[in-house]
């Protein structure tokens, strides 16, 4: 029993009296800072009455344990759509920013957002802001009205139809911006970096005083955002690396001594790798950031290969494009992205031309293919796992502002839909790979890969 309603006296047990429950599980709320009315939700109409959830409902965190301490679970509020709502629909201007990377589902959690707002509460009136943070101010950028046909099919398509861009913040400019068209919703979908700019937004719409649901809909491909069971396109860039792997594995077979050799997305964390490898099961090494390996020596990635050549008369390699790292430091000054991302150097073309350098240099003769799908992964329209998971998220976006929430990200844990504060998401650490992981020692299990490591 994950889900706590402090009014009907459910406490789970492992909750110790006095423990911060307020600060965990509270989300901000616009009566805090403007004046909000209260009006009976129109779904209480249409929907079914008992799926109303009361803001008193949280869902843990920390679900495992232990019998021998005491465990305060962090919990947050429950998503979902309330009786009582704080918005009149029909004074409901909402607009949709889609922001940073591309990501299958970005299209889904748009259209959804448009039709939860239109058909389930009766907004009439819902934008579209271009290309990003930037069409928010930018007068080349044209801010337009959604309609129900421009919108309908739109989740059959991979990208974004509305546009996304890396840079071009500017939190005045942007608040300026919702006031002036008097937008009393924005949904903000994006990565950590648009969480960080969406913040600052949120922040000033405080400042302002202004009746504003600010709304996030965490996006990442590479699954490394805290807290949260799953982010959206992770399941179908899994899928979509298997074409990539599997293509890998039959060139392995079927030259010389050859090597696949991938290289998938992952820039601080190689879930998509690890995903990707153990769902494949024919991979020989994976490579991910969270995991040093060196490349020369008796344990080094080049003998390893070599080792492995030797076993199976072939080698197939997963890479994360954040892998290896600290092998690639050129001396030059980091070049930066608009966003002030890192620009990362390719690991993949590297390892492609130092595994061609040493088997060469050791007169050993092999036929390597490399094989990088990014784009071809990103573009790609959702699975029917993701587009379920982007429709869910992008309703409990749209019942969280009509129940006067503001400055959350919706989001699943442990299976539950909840509202969790930006700041929250923020400041914690994104979701990593461990190296003492049972995760990592699956996939150790799966290929056989050594520690790639002297010590
Ligand atoms: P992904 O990494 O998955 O592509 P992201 O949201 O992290 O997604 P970014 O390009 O880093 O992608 O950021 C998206 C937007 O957020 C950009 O318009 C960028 O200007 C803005 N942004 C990033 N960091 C900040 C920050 N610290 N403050 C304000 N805005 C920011
Ligand atoms: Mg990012």
């Amino acid at each position: 029993e994950i889900v706590v309603d402090d009014q009907k006296d459910s406490y789970s047990k492992i909750l110790v009296p006095g423990s911060d429950r307020e600060a965990f599980g509270s989300c901000p709320m616009i009566r805090d800072w403007a004046n909000v009315g209260e009006y009976p939700s129109p779904l209480q109409a249409t929907g079914n009455v008992s799926n109303f959830v009361s803001n008193h409902e949280t869902v843990l965190v920390d679900i495992v344990a232990h019998k021998e301490n005491e465990t305060v679970s962090r919990e947050f509020v429950r998503a979902g759509p309330r009786e009582f709502i704080a918005f009149h629909p029909k004074t409901v201007k909402a607009c949709i920013v889609t922001c940073g990377g591309l990501c299958p589902g970005l299209n889904t959690v748009v259209r959804e957002i448009f039709f939860t707002l239109e058909k389930r509460y009766g907004v009439e009136e819902i934008y579209g802001i271009p290309y990003g943070y930037k069409g928010f101010h930018s007068k080349k950028l044209q801010i337009r009205k959604l309609t129900k046909r421009l919108v309908d099919t739109i989740h059959y398509k991979g990208g974004t139809f509305l546009g996304s861009s890396r840079g071009g913040h500017d939190t005045q400019l942007i608040t300026d911006c919702i006031e002036r068209y008097g937008f009393r919703h924005v949904y903000i979908i994006g990565g950590d970096g648009t969480h960080r700019g969406a913040l600052k937004i949120y922040e000033e719409i405080r400042r302002r005083g202004l009746k504003v649901a600010l709304v996030g809909v965490p996006k990442t491909i590479d699954n490394d955002v805290p807290l949260i069971d799953k982010s959206f396109g992770f399941d179908t860039a899994v899928e979509e690396s298997q074409r990539a792997i599997r293509s890998a594995v039959v060139e392995a077979k079927s030259g010389i001594h050859g090597i696949g050799l991938v290289k998938l997305m992952g820039r601080h964390a190689g879930w998509i790798c690890v995903y990707g490898t153990l769902s494949n099961r024919d991979v020989d090494i994976c490579l991910v950031p969270e995991v040093p390996f060196e490349l020369e020596g008796p344990r080094g990635l080049y003998q390893t290969i070599h080792d492995c050549i030797k076993a199976k008369g072939r080698c197939v390699i997963v890479v994360a494009e954040g892998a290896g790292m600290d092998h690639m430091q050129t001396g030059k000054e980091v070049e930066r992205d608009p966003s002030g991302n890192v620009k990362l150097a390719d690991i993949g073309l590297f390892l492609k031309a130092g595994i061609n350098a040493w088997f060469s240099y050791n007169k050993i003769e092999v036929n390597l293919k490399y094989i990088d799908p990014t784009y071809m992964i990103r573009t790609v329209p959702p699975n029917g796992g993701d587009s379920l998971t982007c429709a869910i998220l992008a309703q409990n976006a749209v019942h969280g502002a009509m129940a006067g929430f503001s400055g959350f990200s919706a989001g699943l844990i442990n299976t539950h839909n909840v509202l969790i504060p930006i700041e929250t998401l923020n400041n914690t650490k994104p979701k990593t790979i461990h190296e003492g992981s049972r995760m990592w020692q699956r996939v150790l299990d799966s290929t056989g890969q050594p520690s790639l490591r002297s010590h």
